[in-house]
């Protein structure tokens, strides 16, 4: 059976996070754009609304739903700030290595204190030395005694510098190579920690990015998540499913950028008529409405498949590169059907064409994605 409409409760999900979107968050996406404020607020209201951590486990405090419902409101979310989406999502992103590796005392222990009580953590993965290649990382975790001893810089970290609880990955076994990686559960107040903003970005300046350094930080032996040498591959496996919410995103920006190129297009006279008589508008404005409708399939298919578990890193990378290739060349022609003022602050499109880079950069490259497209595709 093929069926491509929403249940009654993802219709709701999504008119609640629609409402709530445009609501609290539409009407400062620019204020905060511009001044860098992190969305406290914000989150604490979608916290109480359950829009936030959706896929994390009800008995751990999460929404305890598929990842299609965290890209149906990924998408809303997107449309009306990507930096307050990338806010809202990292705590998840965080949260998923515990729940993948960690045992169900150390759910019980490191999630609840975050998902249920509306708290922020950090996905702590990428250094200065090791982006895409996530197997040449060098922070090292030592074990002595009950504890291990924890050495590097993690950079690039959205909520670095606001999370309560870092999800840390590092060397335990240098040998091993990317099989000697774990993932550790941090406490951010944990002593020799420290975290700096790392500065003014492109876009999503609502999300915090930030760099944290360990020197001889001691975390309790109990806090690895799992076994030692799985590190590598619970990043890998929180990549194959977070990275639909970037694509669902990438959905979000660009109906955003759409919506304001119609309502443009009406509204500017050139020539004695709206410009949006003019073929060459209307071409434009269709392309964008095509990529836009199936990027949203490629989302959702992403998602119901990773919601059964069925083989789905294929798929989430397409909709990942996808989605936010999408949002780039949508955002960038709704700049075009904007003329000069599409180019000036004071129209929300110039800023959905900066928020739509982070969205090929984060999570995997579009080139990182390309390459695991490409792998299953060759794979005899
Ligand atoms: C705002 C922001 C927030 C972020 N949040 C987090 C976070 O919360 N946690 C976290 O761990 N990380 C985070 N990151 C890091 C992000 O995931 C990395 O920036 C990304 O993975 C790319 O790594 P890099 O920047 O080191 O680029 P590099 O890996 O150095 O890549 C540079 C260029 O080379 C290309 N390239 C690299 N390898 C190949 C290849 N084999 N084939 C073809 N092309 C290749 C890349 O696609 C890219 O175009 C964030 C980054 C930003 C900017």
């Amino acid at each position: 059976m093929l069926d491509f409409s929403l249940s009654d409760e993802q219709k709701a999900l999504r008119d609640l996070a629609r409402e709530f979107a445009q609501n609290e968050i539409a009407p400062v996406a620019q204020q905060l754009d511009r001044t860098g404020e992190y969305p406290f607020e914000i989150l604490k209201k979608a916290h109480k609304l359950g829009l936030l951590n959706l896929t994390i486990g009800e008995a751990y405090g999460g929404g305890g739903v598929g990842w299609l419902e965290a890209c149906i409101v990924a998408e809303e979310f997107a449309a009306a700030c990507a930096g307050v989406t990338t806010a809202a999502n990292a705590t998840e992103l965080a949260l998923t290595p515990i729940e993948l590796a960690g045992s169900e005392e150390q759910k019980h222990k490191f999630i609840p204190p975050i998902a249920r009580d509306g708290s922020l953590a950090a996905f702590c993965v990428t250094e200065p030395g090791a982006g895409s290649d996530v197997a040449s990382i060098r922070t090292r975790a030592v074990k002595r005694g009950d504890e291990y001893i924890l050495n590097g810089t993690k950079h690039f970290i959205t909520n670095g510098d606001v999370a309560q609880l870092l999800s840390v990955l590092a060397v335990t076994d240098p040998e091993k190579k990317h099989r000697g990686m774990s993932f550790f559960a941090v406490p951010a107040d944990t002593p020799g920690i420290t975290r700096t903003h790392m500065g003014e970005k492109m876009g999503h300046r609502a999300s915090d990015t930030s760099e944290i350094v360990f020197e001889d930080v001691h975390v309790p032996a109990a806090n690895l998540l799992g076994s030692e040498g799985v590190g590598f591959k619970v990043a890998m496996e929180t990549f194959d499913r977070t990275r639909i919410g970037i694509g669902a995103a990438g959905v979000g920006v660009a109906r955003a950028a759409l919506e304001a190129s119609i309502k443009f297009a009406k509204e500017r006279q050139q020539f004695g008529q709206p410009i949006a008589n003019f073929q060459g508008i209307q071409f434009m404005l269709a392309d964008m409405a095509m990529k836009i409708e199936t990027a949203r399939l490629a989302v959702y298919y992403a998602a119901w498949l990773t919601d059964r578990n069925l083989a789905y890193a294929y798929a989430t990378a397409i909709a990942k590169a996808y989605g936010s290739d999408v949002a780039m060349q949508v955002a960038t022609d709704a700049v075009q059907i904007h003329g000069g003022y599409g180019y000036m602050a004071d129209y929300k499109v110039e800023k959905y064409m900066r928020d739509a880079k982070l969205l090929q950069i984060y999570e995997g490259t579009n080139q990182v994605q390309r390459i695991v497209i490409a792998r299953t595709l060759l794979k005899d």
